[in-house]
């Protein structure tokens, strides 16, 4: 329950931190120091509902659930938690007294980027989720001293520095020094008294640090646990004092470093075994933390699945089983076949992707060096899985010299769940087909949500006011009762409110591009935004391919009756993936030109500003008319960008693909442009060794936009730069880019010409917030308690 906070008492409480935390007299205080008051004045407002939560927690006996996740993309937290907590007007008020700007104070919060994109972001708004719906939660992650890297661009190439979000305090977390544990690596495994023991060669301390997660109007609170690594042993005063600072200090160095960086590539991987003690330091810290809390209350330890619910996250937490079978087994004296059960039924894993490269492996020899008894344990569970289920033709969990840790996180779990409903079929049908046959009904489908705390009410006042004032109060926490809002749809009043809202965020936007980017947009102009990682399936290809078909089509025409539009594109490439980074470069190669064209007189501008986060998104989104969301069938997930916009009242142009086949489901038809080949025609077309080339013949505006950079329009200074991606459309378009750029062109026209239509664009935005309740995080959590870890909500 939320007491009453006085304005008063936040003022005193801000003036209290600014003195007396942070030494500063408030003639002095600079943005930094007020933005810290007010996160402590605003954390002292989370610690009781938080206290209360763990209180009622322990009394009650109830169900933990543990979520093991390498990411939490979670971005800033002040005005977060302020809006959690019902307090943003009055911080707006109090801060305004103090001749500050609230908008201002939070924007100086550094963003924390603990996460490459979709997963990070999911494990995030899970974390809001649990502590709005009061599911008694603990999220395990790494405290990366750096988070994913800063994007800049020079000469349009990505450019990559390091990010610094602790540099300045953190204000939101309590270190727990107290909470600390030995984790080992290495060594080898001595038979003592007929039981295997790991004797490890190497060691490190994994220290918590906490973050209150406070859910919605702050009624539970979760603890989100960020484990930093430290050196065991102190650094060597022998050498020290001989003069050898370097050697000195090498322990502690090595030690932190892997705590140091987020690895930033998110969709393959790269087998390094600096990434593999990461996941071991991460799982084995918060199994020993979740044992040593589950044995202070007493159970006996085959209760474990009674009380404990571990997911994973997909299979970066993979070695839960193995560790948890190891501390069962070998430090508790458990029978094997006892362990595995009870392990078994403690975890959960949630596959994010079909993408081969993404699925995790490690060289045998590489895994039996880092975690030699792991190594045994993880044969022994193959075995024992061959024995039971083992047919002929079973794919095993080690194979050809490598641990493959999908298989692995399958056998170790009780539920294994797809992200989307088209996903969770593909994983059933091609990614792990045998498997599931052996275990029918173990793979079940959750599909991704958002929280709409963030992604609705905190990012977009002006629609959240809106819905506020159309439908009341209480949508926040139950997002289907947007629904309401499609009886006013055919108010012309409450179009014309709605068409408001969204030109009020537009021109804040363009306000923001032409500060940042020196481009002036023209806020009438229809936004149409594709932001997300680069990849080749997300295909951005495809979008800037478009775009400059646009481009010579209002050139041929001058006088026709365009739409004006901006083309906004975000996002970041994995810093070894040199296609992305050439499509980045090809962007801004092609805007530099479009932009600087007389002719086209402003009908169309591209910008895509650097770095994209969870900051730019929240900007980003609430201003977008057009959600791009179009990426080879079969090949994104789900997706969680294109909820978001959903939710923001931005339409959908996409393929059948992730969850935009559940959007088009719940939107209609008619509120969405669909196009491009499916899931199965995208496998069939790969048939037809001539795909790419049929497409781009057939297609005489994909022709000439090939030629057109073949030629270096877009790059006179050194003409055949892209003549290496050319070439790949032409002859190696895995990702179907030309096969769907014809229909991609046409939905496009059908789009501009649904936006000349205003009553009928702000008819189908409007739909798109109405219809988007499915995609609350909320539904999502309350799907994964009832269907996986078996927790009653406590609210
Ligand atoms: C939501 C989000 C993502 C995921 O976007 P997709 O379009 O689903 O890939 C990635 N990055 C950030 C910063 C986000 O907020």
């Amino acid at each position: 329950m939320v007491t009453e906070f006085s304005r008063e008492g936040l003022k005193a409480d801000i003036l209290r931190h600014l003195t007396y935390t942070l030494g500063k007299d408030p003639e002095h205080a600079s943005r930094y120091d007020w933005r810290v008051a007010l996160s402590y004045a605003i954390r002292d407002r989370i610690v009781e509902p938080w206290f209360a939560s763990t209180r009622r927690t322990w009394a009650e006996g109830r169900k933990r659930v543990y979520y093991l996740s390498m990411e939490f993309l979670i971005g800033r937290l002040l005005e977060d938690a302020t809006v959690n907590l019902g307090l943003r007007e009055a911080a707006v008020e109090v801060m305004a007294g103090f001749g500050q700007d609230f908008r201002t104070i939070v924007e100086d919060e550094p963003d924390a980027a603990l996460g490459n994109g979709g997963l990070g972001r999911l494990a995030a708004c899970f974390m809001e989720s649990m502590a709005t719906v009061g599911c008694p939660a603990y999220g395990y992650g790494i405290r990366y001293e750096h988070g994913l890297f800063r994007q800049r661009f020079e000469g349009g190439r990505q450019v990559e520095t390091p990010e610094d979000w602790l540099r300045q305090t953190h204000p939101w977390e309590f270190a727990r020094p107290e909470s600390a544990y030995t984790i080992g690596f290495k060594g080898h495994v001595e038979t003592q008294g007929g039981r295997e023991v790991w004797v490890p060669g190497e060691t490190v301390r994994a220290s918590a640090h906490d973050t209150p997660v406070v859910g919605w109007k702050g009624r539970w609170a979760n603890t989100l646990r960020l484990w930093a690594a430290e050196p065991t042993t102190l650094f060597d005063l022998e050498r020290f004092n001989r003069g050898d600072y370097a050697a000195a200090a090498e322990p502690e160095a090595l030690a932190r470093t892997l705590s140091r960086v987020l690895y930033p590539d998110d969709t393959t991987y790269q087998g390094k075994e600096l990434r593999l003690k990461q996941e071991f330091f991460l799982t084995s810290a918060a199994l020993q933390d979740i044992l040593r809390r589950f044995k202070a209350a007493g159970h006996a330890l085959t209760d474990l699945p009674r009380h404990v619910a571990i997911q994973m996250n997909d299979t970066h937490p993979a070695l839960a089983g193995p560790e948890l079978v190891r501390i069962l087994v070998d430090d508790e004296g458990m029978m094997f076949d006892t362990a595995l059960d009870v392990a078994r039924a403690c975890l959960g894993y949630t596959n994010h992707t079909l993408l081969p490269e993404a699925l995790e492996r490690w060289a045998t020899f590489t895994f039996g060096n880092v975690l030699p008894r792991h190594m045994q344990i993880v044969e022994r569970i193959d075995s024992w899985h061959r024995r039971i289920y083992g047919p002929p033709h079973y794919v095993g969990i080690v194979k050809h010299h490598e641990v493959r840790m999908g298989e692995l996180a399958f056998v170790m779990a009780h539920k294994v769940n797809g992200v989307s409903a088209l996903h969770s079929d593909l994983v059933k049908r091609n990614l792990f087909p045998e498997l599931n046959a052996l275990h029918p009904g173990r793979i079940i489908n959750q599909t991704n949500g958002v929280t709409p705390r963030r992604w609705l009410k905190m990012c977009n006042p002006a629609l959240s006011g809106l819905i506020g004032q159309t439908i009341g109060e209480g949508w926040e926490d139950d997002l289907d009762r947007l629904r309401g809002l499609e009886a006013h749809v055919d108010d012309a009043g409450f179009r014309a409110a709605f068409g408001a809202a969204k030109r009020a965020n537009k021109a804040a936007l363009s306000d923001w591009i032409g500060r940042n980017e020196g481009v002036a947009v023209d806020p009438d102009a229809m936004f149409d935004v594709q932001v997300k990682r680069i990849h080749e399936y997300k295909r951005q290809l495809l979008n800037i391919l478009e775009c400059i078909a646009h481009w010579q089509a209002i050139r041929a025409n001058p006088n026709g009756n365009w739409v004006p539009r901006v083309r906004i594109f975000g996002g970041k490439a994995a810093p070894g993936y040199a296609v992305a980074k050439e499509i980045i470069r090809l962007i801004n190669d092609v805007s530099v030109v479009v932009n600087s064209d007389p002719e086209v007189r402003g009908l169309l501008k591209i910008v895509y500003p650097p770095n994209y986060n969870v900051s730019m998104a929240e900007r980003l989104i609430p201003a977008a008319d057009l959600s791009e969301q179009i990426s080879t069938a079969g090949k994104e997930a789900s997706g969680t960008g294109n909820m978001k916009f959903m939710m923001n009242g931005a339409p959908t142009i996409g393929t059948l693909d992730g969850a935009n086949v559940e959007i088009l489901e719940q939107v209609g038809a008619e509120n969405f442009f669909l196009f491009g080949l499916t899931a199965e025609e995208v496998m069939k077309r790969r048939e037809n060794p001539d795909h790419a080339r049929d497409a781009i013949l057939a297609c005489q505006p994909l022709q000439d936009v090939l030629q057109m950079i073949a030629e270096g329009r877009f790059s006179p200074d050194e003409p055949d730069r892209y003549h290496g991606l050319v070439h790949r459309v032409w002859h190696h378009d895995y990702f179907l880019v030309a096969s769907d750029f014809a229909a991609y062109h046409a939905a496009q026209g059908q789009a501009a010409a649904a936006y000349a239509d205003r009553d009928r664009w702000l008819r189908m935005a409007a739909m798109n917030t109405a219809r988007s309740g499915f995609f609350s995080s909320d539904r999502t959590i309350r799907g994964y308690m009832a269907d996986i870890w078996s927790v009653d909500p406590a609210l």
